[in-house]
């Protein structure tokens, strides 16, 4: 095949991703709605809507065409990349284009579908299991979804052992082994400074739950999500169960919070939060816009986005020397009697406890740890679905030295495992790993990175962001990232020397 065709299939491959990426973005509007304006009634016409492009765009990806434009392009399974006189551009485009096929090809249609019956069964039996307290209900569930979870593996291939295959959908490029050897590093120090911290006097957090009217937090969010640099003529918040962010077109990446009146921390932190991916999708180069390699390039990496702005700067003494006079400017009343180091050390409370989400910088992954190790054994046929509550309370009890007497706050809490969702709780942790990692190089790279953020001025490190990060898009992988800013892979040293001096000065230890 001459160089000439091998262009050519790349530019009809190019064609179909274009029209791919604009049904998953019409799509994600529509669900989008679905999570915030849609009346209650419209549930099922919404879903024959969405299933109707889901279909669409999978036909797509697997259009029969493909196989041979892939050839032609010089793709295979050892060199996804394509013909080495390929631009750099079309050859970035290719490894993700060529990973999504593969990965939509191997499965069957009936696989896919036995799975989406399985995992949708999977979250209502689990809901009233939670709900029920009673774990037997649901291990039947759970067994039948481990045994489909295996069976995807075996089709998709994998380098080491089943779990590769499941974390790859997540974390693109990276392996199990990566993972449980920084996992290995973060557990082996995170423990003694858990108890350590639990030892030493606690930190008062209970000005948190005085009252916080929602207007307010509202007017107090926006002032904060508008410094950090969100553009609102190219996103919106708007308010959701439970929040996220999502990417509806390269000049559209919105955002949502929830507002608790009787809990300051939720809204204003989980809109900085949710600012941190949006600001991310929307720093990705003109060039990736509107194909494969127009988003973030794995969820750990998102993921990093978020928490840094999230805790490093949110959560830091210095960004509230700027917004603490901001904030008694609304809230007089609740906040009359707090001085800012009150509050400061308010933010940054650390205890044990049982549930993920409600978990603080220090012991949260230490949850992942739990469950990253318990769903690789499981696939690893090392503990069964019978073992899996003990085996729960055993690891909480060594991990986090408390232990749920329910397992509604065990083994239960979270709704991954029942839609079919082993290898995505990694993703969380990694983000704290890479973002501590990544703050090293900005802190060097920028010297003046603390006095901005003292004074409320980002956009320095917006810029930093978006030139390393964000303007690659998936051109470059999470392991790529990280060497290039770095110089070296995924460690958890970083984040250690981190929670380390923040939390030894907090807590005097
Ligand atoms: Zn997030």
């Amino acid at each position: 095949m001459s160089p000439v065709a091998a262009a050519d299939a790349v530019k009809r491959l190019r064609a179909a991703d274009r029209e791919i990426i604009l049904l998953e973005h019409t799509s994600a509007i529509l669900s989008w709605d679905q999570e915030t304006f849609m009346p209650h009634r419209a549930i099922d016409e919404r879903s024959a809507q969405l299933s109707l492009l889901q279909g669409l765009i999978h036909r797509r990806v697997t259009d029969s065409a493909n196989e041979a434009l892939f050839e032609a392009a010089g793709c295979s399974a050892e060199n996804a990349e394509g013909r080495e006189d390929l631009d750099a551009a079309d050859r970035a485009f290719l490894r993700q284009a060529y990973r999504r096929y593969r990965r939509a090809t191997r499965l069957s249609q009936e696989l896919v579908e036995r799975f989406a019956a399985a995992a949708s069964r999977g979250q209502a039996v689990w809901a009233a299991a939670r709900a029920a307290d009673d774990f037997a209900a649901f291990a039947p569930q759970l067994s039948e979804l481990v045994e489909l979870q295996l069976e995807i593996a075996e089709r998709i291939g994998y380098i080491d052992e089943p779990y590769d295959a499941l974390l790859d959908q997540y974390e693109p490029f990276t392996l199990t082994s990566d993972i449980d050897r920084a996992f290995g590093e973060l557990r082996r120090e995170l423990v003694p400074l858990v108890e350590a911290i639990g030892s030493a006097p606690q930190l008062d957090d209970s000005v948190l739950r005085r009252d916080f009217p929602a207007e307010q937090q509202a007017a107090f969010g926006d002032k904060v999500m508008r410094a950090l640099g969100y553009e609102l003529d190219r996103g919106r918040l708007d308010v959701s169960a439970h929040p996220f962010a999502t990417t509806l077109g390269a000049h559209d990446v919105r955002i949502t919070t929830r507002y608790n009146r009787n809990f300051f921390s939720s809204a204003v932190f989980g809109t900085i939060h949710e600012v941190g991916h949006a600001l991310y999708e929307l720093g990705v180069a003109e060039e990736y816009h509107l194909s494969v390699l127009g988003e973030g390039t794995s969820l750990g990496i998102h993921e990093s986005q978020s928490r840094m702005w999230e805790n490093m700067i949110g959560r830091s003494r210095h960004f509230w020397e700027h917004f603490y006079p901001i904030l008694l400017e609304h809230f007089p009343q609740s906040l009359a009697d707090i001085d800012r180091e009150a509050f400061y050390r308010a933010i940054n409370r650390v205890e044990p406890s049982l549930i993920r989400v409600e978990a603080d910088e220090v012991t949260y992954g230490l949850h992942v740890i739990l469950r990253f190790e318990l769903e690789r054994a499981l696939l690893n046929r090392e503990c069964t679905v019978a073992q899996l509550p003990e085996a729960w309370r055993e690891r909480s009890r060594e991990l986090l030295g408390v232990v749920p007497e329910r397992d509604a706050e065990g083994v239960l809490q979270d709704i991954h495992w029942s839609m079919g969702g082993m290898g995505y709780f990694p993703t969380y942790a990694l983000g704290n790993l890479y973002a501590a990692q990544f703050m090293e190089t900005i802190s060097r790279d920028l010297p003046t990175l603390w006095d901005d953020v003292r004074r409320g001025e980002f956009s320095l490190l917006l810029d930093w962001l978006r030139r390393n990060i964000h303007i690659h898009g998936r051109a470059r992988s999470a392991r790529e990232l990280c060497v290039d800013i770095t110089g070296s892979e995924l460690q958890a040293a970083p984040f250690i020397r981190y929670l380390k001096q923040k939390y030894g000065d907090l807590y005097g230890i």
